[in-house]
């Protein structure tokens, strides 16, 4: 007689998912293990923007999940753009360099909109739109960005306190700071239970299913030397401090397959002053994504990247780790008037360096070069189009706005550094999750070594494998766990059943 029907290691928006879809497809005892004490607890989810990314289609599948959106934002369901599966998939495809394994991805599309409306009716997770973060204010009406339109109320903190309510009222159970060290096997190779450490004596703990939600190695600075290689050990935490790659390590030591781009992570620009280790209050506001329409100099004064090559939330989550492989891991985002209403708030969380004109802005800047940072903005200006091709600048698509004889060029928003006063944000790259970890199949079981299913043992979340490779679309973590929490946590209570 097992202690659980299933055992949940993790408590993110991924294990919850699983642990309320063992209950729902009825598993009676279902345990979560959070390895962080209560007041640290939710993983990344806690700290995350809470942006979905879902193929809904029309603006109006939305409804349901935005009931009294009208109210605040009149026409909203008319300015949405649609969103097909299709669309979703060219985006995966084209991010990841065509790289991501075909059956997960059609798995995490096709059930992206009906998982997040169970999320929302079965999970009692309220939506709001995500318009700080991809919605743009054109007049009285918001332009919206493809996909990334939902995110939940109150961001990564009120989905990760949702889900804490959603698992009490269910009857799960939660025993914080015990951590998983290892998974326990019966002589036939089946997965049936995990040791823990309770923080003052290790335990074991049996069900015949269990489910790992446990995050992957983005804290771990070893593990990042390791796979990322260097400079990643010195990247500052985007999350939380307690995702070690312990799940990881667990499941590789009884054989599971390693799979994806293990070498591969999402990071994305952050400010530099934010501590190595995130902070639990200011949440993800440490972010600096308005980098398409500022200029970016290194500490040798140069240019390095193309600030406009896609939207912002195409290339993000590849922008934090060029930054990181720059001189002393730092760049400047200069902005002037003509853009700096377009900030997002998240930049009210610094104090701008600010001047009237560039050569006295480079010189309060922190770089080696100070000369040269002045001549790579000046001839930034001579190749940016002129000031009447700006009526051309707009900043909910691509605009085509492009510097002409630059290496590397400003493919859109080229808009010239002009109207003082300037104003410069620092920024460093800062990891947020690791994309390399287990191969599963499409009933979220662990694959082996031998490419058989690791009977008893279940993965979702950052600890899939596969999906993600070089970047990421905006919004997609979230729905990735939710999808494959929902189905490991209804195959964890089938083979409780068994
Ligand atoms: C600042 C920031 C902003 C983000 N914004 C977005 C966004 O807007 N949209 C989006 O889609 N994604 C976003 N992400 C990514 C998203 O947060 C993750 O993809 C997602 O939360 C991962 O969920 P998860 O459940 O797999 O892992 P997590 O939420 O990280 O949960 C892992 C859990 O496992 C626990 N754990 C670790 N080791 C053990 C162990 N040995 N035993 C027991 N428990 C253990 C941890 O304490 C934690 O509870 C963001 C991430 C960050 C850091």
């Amino acid at each position: 007689m097992s202690d659980y029907d299933v055992i949940v290691v993790g408590a993110g928006n991924a294990a919850q998912a699983a642990a309320n879809s063992a209950r729902e497809q009825g598993a009676e005892q279902v345990l979560v293990l959070e390895k962080a004490p209560e007041a640290d607890r939710g993983g990344n989810t806690h700290f995350s923007g809470g942006m979905m990314r879902i193929a809904y289609g029309e603006a109006e599948a939305l409804r349901p999940l935005l009931p009294g959106v009208e109210d605040e934002l009149p026409g909203f369901f008319e300015d949405v753009p649609t969103y097909t599966e299709d669309e979703m998939m060219a985006d995966l495809m084209r991010v990841t360099a065509g790289k991501t394994d075909q059956t997960l991805a059609k798995t995490l599309i096709s059930k992206s909109y009906e998982t997040i409306c169970w999320l929302h009716e079965y999970g009692g997770i309220p939506m709001e739109p995500a318009i700080s973060l991809t919605g743009i204010r054109v007049g009285n009406r918001v332009k919206w960005q493809k996909g990334g339109i939902i995110r939940a109320e109150h961001e990564g903190v009120g989905l990760s306190n949702s889900w804490f309510a959603k698992s009490e009222a269910n009857g799960i159970t939660i025993r914080y700071g015990v951590g998983a060290t290892a998974l326990l096997q019966d002589e036939d190779g089946n997965v049936v239970g995990v040791e823990v450490n309770n923080g003052e004596t290790l335990e074991e703990i049996t069900a015949p299913a269990v489910v790992l939600g446990c995050g992957g190695f983005e804290a771990n600075a070893q593990m990042r030397a390791q796979y990322l290689g260097a400079p990643w050990d010195h990247a500052k935490v985007r999350g939380t401090a307690h995702n070690q790659g312990d799940g990881l390590r667990m499941a590789l030591e009884i054989g599971a397959l390693p799979w994806g781009q293990w070498s591969g992570r999402h990071s994305t620009p952050i400010s530099n002053e934010w501590p190595d280790f995130a902070d639990r209050e200011r949440t993800d506001r440490s972010n600096r994504l308005s980098f398409p329409y500022s200029v970016m100099i290194n500490r040798l004064g140069l240019r390095f990247l193309d600030e406009g090559e896609d939207m912002g939330m195409y290339t993000y989550a590849k922008y934090g780790g060029r930054i990181l492989n720059e001189p002393g891991a730092l760049a400047w985002q200069i902005f002037d008037q003509q853009t700096v209403h377009l900030l997002e708030p998240r930049y009210s969380t610094s104090d701008p360096i600010t001047a009237n004109t560039l050569a006295d802005l480079v010189e309060h800047l922190d770089v080696d070069d100070k000369p040269q940072a002045l001549r790579t903005l000046e001839a930034y200006n001579a190749a940016a189009p002129s000031r009447g091709a700006n009526d051309g600048f707009d900043p909910t698509q691509k605009d085509g706005l492009s510097t002409s004889g630059l290496s590397p060029e400003k493919t859109n928003w080229a808009t010239r550094l002009d109207q003082p006063p300037f104003l410069a944000y620092s920024a460093t790259g800062g990891v947020t999750f690791t994309f390399g970890a287990l191969k599963i199949d499409e009933d979220a079981r662990v694959i082996g070594t031998d490419w058989r299913p690791i009977r008893g043992l279940f993965a979702c979340g950052e600890m899939v494998g596969g999906l993600f490779h070089f970047n990421y679309p905006g919004g997609t973590g979230l729905v990735s766990g939710a999808v494959f929490g929902r189905i490991a946590g209804a195959s964890a209570a089938r083979k409780a059943a068994e």
